[in-house]
């Protein structure tokens, strides 16, 4: 065994053994793997091989598109068969509900690259005579659908990484990891100690341990997972003979089933409602090749449905039953990436879908370990998308819940109930008590909207416009009309202090940073000038910053201001979490509010937009940001949280002479999109440079040097590839939700990333990324969006609907 190598990736899954080739393949070949016992002893031996492109999140699907993509290339280089059956797959509906969704998909699809076809129950049963067709409303035809060998392919990549120059021990496992000085890792095993510039936890059933190896408590479960095998049926012989070819994969999403060929029977498997976890606790060191006793008591419910819906499997004997543990993060998306606070240690964890995601999970991490840039948006598997909040509990809660939910519809507007409330501010009671319905935002409760007397605060699910929609539309004309209350407590902050924190911030940032007592808005960049960020920067003291975020990017975020800070000590960066709290007004009367709770000169010229002050409100210690995200007069009064509940029952006391009304964050939603402003994570992400997303004006190409800046400015110079721009959509009864195809001419040229209803601008709006040649073309119904299936007119609005000049909010 080797005593020292560059990275040592633990664990010989299939992830681990995807992580191994892909490092090989980026070009780093001091590169081992080492596995407790042999390739595939986790939960990868037991699989049932499927793959499929179908994700919640495009770009993960887009990855899982890579993987399917790659066995071909693993055969080649390892001479290894992966034992490909690409059948193709259908995913049926029971109901127009889930059609809808189908038809979401197929549109997302069309975008993606990924080939996709709706078709009739009939036309579906063609494909799939085992189906019971009058139970189907209609279904999706997946091309890329089929299923492998999981240990062939695990071992092609095992081949493949060796080939590349990779070495691989088993029988070998991690005991302990220790640091070593200068940020180096020492991998200890049974065999002997490794030094090793980066650590990989490949880890599967057993992340969780060699993250607490760290100190580290990922929030990753295992579940029972149950497939069933049966013998062989005549059906399925008799339609290999006649067609030459096997049977499509299918997900029946009502009785919760997905199914397809295994020799001349059928493999069903379930992801039933009553699920279990697995070693809740820890996994036992021993546990390795065996099963868990079958429980088809627990399946029986779905078994009974796709009896009913699939007529010849309840003839069928079944052979065989396999209940095997897997892993699962609380959102069902792999955790992916550096962790925070513990540089070169990689995590490639909670891969639920090993065959239709370890490729790409391999891709990413290589490339981010290599490069420093995954080279693509993975937001959506980062491990740094939980915080602190994501506790055993609550990733058990969380990790049932979506196991449960797994063939489930997740409708636009809803939230999903378990391990909530997880964190509340001391405004929770007083919101509930006030009629709100609450959304989860991070792990913290924040409101979504207020049900007024009489109106039961619940959300109606639904892809179309739902009973919100009047009292969403009441409370944004209440804040353009007058003046509204919003809690903002879920913004992410941070202090930076120090005699350095000026220049690191400039650094970092691209626009120039503000004079004492001033705001900026500004972007930051990667190195190859793409968005990783967008913020609100006030400079509170000559030393002293208060920055501003998003707050499901806390993590990612100060893992960048982590890594980047000098190593003088001159800058030190603090996550102020809900240690800083705070209430936004905003609306034309907003500023007579703040005046009346303050002795205070609030007026224009003594308060002026983008100031930053610290104040008395209400007699509590505030700091005031002239600025708010709805676009009107406004602002954020940010207290510690001790004070928050005063102030909000001074704020609403005050508000009786001003017309106050209560908001939530679907009117701050359709508030902002009636000025254009865009939203990290849907307009704002990785994939997209500031030009291209219209935030020129906070890109400072004459400051020094900032991350980013030559790129920056290829951009400018190039104009970018794409445009975000902002339509107004001929929408009747249903609005964009995100992810929606546009086209232009016929064929589809770009992609909607946020949108809704513009309440007081009356107009259904929607902000996407067209190629920049076509972002000028603001003719009439030029571009359509697909709705649910429907083509609707699109035309460009160059300028935001509501208060283009910004008068308002500068007034
Ligand atoms: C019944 C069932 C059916 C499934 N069906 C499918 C399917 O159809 N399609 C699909 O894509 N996925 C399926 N899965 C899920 C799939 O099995 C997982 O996504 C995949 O196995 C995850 O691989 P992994 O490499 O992350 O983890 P694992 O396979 O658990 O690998 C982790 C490895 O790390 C090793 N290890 C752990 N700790 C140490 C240590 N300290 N030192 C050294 N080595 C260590 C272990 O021995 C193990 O080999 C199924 C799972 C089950 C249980």
């Amino acid at each position: 065994m080797k005593s020292e190598a560059r990275v040592v990736v633990i664990g010989g899954g299939v992830v681990g053994c995807s992580v191994l080739y892909h490092l090989t393949k980026a070009g780093w070949k001091d590169v081992v793997l080492v596995e407790r016992d042999q390739l595939t002893s986790g939960s990868t031996w037991h699989a049932a091989g499927g793959f499929h492109t179908l994700n919640g999140d495009p770009n993960v699907a887009k990855l899982q598109g890579y993987t399917i993509g790659l066995y071909d290339e693993l055969e080649r280089i390892s001479g290894q068969s992966c034992g490909l059956h690409r059948t193709g797959g259908l995913l049926l509906a029971d109901t127009p509900e889930r059609m809808e969704w189908l038809k979401m998909a197929h549109g997302r699809a069309r975008y993606l690259g990924l080939e996709t076809e709706l078709l009739t129950p009939k036309e579906a049963k063609k494909l799939l005579p085992l189906i019971e067709e009058r139970y189907f409303v209609g279904a999706m035809l997946d091309a890329a659908d089929g299923n492998l060998d999981p240990s062939g392919t695990t071992h092609a990549y095992a081949k493949s990484a060796r080939i590349g120059g990779a070495e691989i021990y088993l029988q070998t496992r991690v005991t302990a990891l220790e640091r070593r000085a200068g940020g180096t890792w020492k991998v200890i095993t049974d065999k002997g100690t490794i030094h090793a510039e980066h650590v990989v936890n490949c880890g599967g059933l057993w992340a969780r341990e060699i993250g607490r190896m760290v100190g580290l408590e990922l929030p990753v479960l295992a579940m029972e997972h149950m497939y069933l095998v049966t013998d062989e049926m005549p059906e399925v012989v008799e339609f290999n003979r006649t067609h030459g070819h096997e049977l499509p994969h299918a997900i029946d999403f009502k009785a919760e089933i997905y199914m397809r060929q295994e020799r001349s029977g059928i493999l069903l498997g379930t992801y039933e409602k009553a699920c279990v976890p697995w070693q809740p606790r820890q996994t036992p060191w021993d546990f390795g090749n065996e099963l868990l006793p079958p429980d088809l008591e627990r399946i029986a419910p779905s078994l009974e449905l796709g009896y009913r819906h699939f007529p010849a499997m309840e003839r069928a004997g079944i052979k065989r039953v396999v209940n095997g543990p897997f892993t699962f993060s609380p959102d069902g998306n792999p955790l992916v990436g550096p962790v925070q606070g513990l540089p070169r240690y990689w995590c490639a964890c909670a891969v639920m879908a090993g065959f239709s995601q370890g490729g790409g999970v391999g891709l990413a991490l290589s490339q981010w370990m290599v490069n420093g840039d995954p080279g693509f948006d993975v937001w959506a598997m980062d491990v740094a998308r939980y915080g602190e909040w994501a506790t055993r509990r609550y990733t058990n809660a969380k990790v049932r819940e979506n196991y449960a939910r797994r063939f489930s519809i997740r409708f636009p507007n809803e939230e999903l109930p378990a391990a909530r409330p997880q964190q509340t501010t001391a405004l929770y009671d007083l919101m509930l008590a006030q009629g709100a319905v609450m959304g989860d935002s991070w792990g913290l409760e924040a409101p979504l909207w207020f049900a007024p007397r009489g109106v039961e605060p619940r959300d109606v699910v639904s892809f179309h416009r739902s009973n919100d929609f009047a009292h969403v539309k009441a409370e944004c004309h209440g804040v353009r009309n007058a003046v509204g209350v919003t809690e903002i407590a879920n913004f992410a902050k941070y202090e930076f202090e120090g005699a350095g924190a000026e220049g690191y911030l400039s650094r970092l940032m691209t626009n120039r940073m503000p004079r004492e007592g001033r705001l900026v808005l500004t972007p930051m960049l990667n190195e190859g000038g793409k968005l990783i960020g967008d913020f609100t920067i006030a400079k509170a003291a000559a030393d002293r910053f208060l920055v501003w975020g998003s707050s499901q990017a806390q993590i990612y975020h100060m893992r960048w201001f982590e890594q980047h800070l000098p190593r003088d000590g001159s800058v030190r960066v603090r996550r102020l979490g809900l240690g800083l709290v705070g209430l936004s007004i905003a609306g034309p009367r907003s500023r007579e509010i703040l005046a009346h709770l303050t002795d205070a000169d609030v007026s224009d010229g003594a308060l002026r937009f983008l100031d930053h002050r610290s104040l008395d409100v209400a007699n509590t210690p505030a700091l005031i940001n002239r600025i708010t995200y709805t676009g009107d007069l406004g602002y954020e009064i940010w207290v510690a949280p001790e004070y928050l509940r005063r102030l909000y029952l001074a704020i609403a006391d005050a508000g009786r002479d001003f017309g106050l009304v209560q908001f939530g964050m679907r009117a701050l939603l359709s508030l902002r999109l009636e000025k254009n402003f865009p939203t990290w994570y849907r307009e704002l992400r990785p994939i997209y440079g500031p030009f291209e997303a219209a935030l020129e004006r906070f890109v400072d190409l004459s400051k020094s040097d900032f991350i980013g800046r030559e790129a920056a400015l290829r951009e400018k110079e190039s104009g970018g590839k794409l445009r975000r721009v902002t339509f107004v959509v001929d929408a009747t009864d249903a609005d964009v939700v995100g992810d929606e195809p546009i086209w232009h001419d016929g064929k589809v040229i770009g992609w909607v990333t946020s949108g809704g209803y513009g309440h007081y601008v009356e107009r259904s709006l929607a902000q996407g990324y067209v190629p920049r040649s076509l972002a000028g073309d603001t003719g009439p119904g030029a571009f359509e969006i697909e709705i649910l299936g429907e083509r609707r007119a699109a035309t460009i609005a160059p300028e935001p609907l509501f208060d283009p000049q910004g008068r308002r909010m500068r007034g």
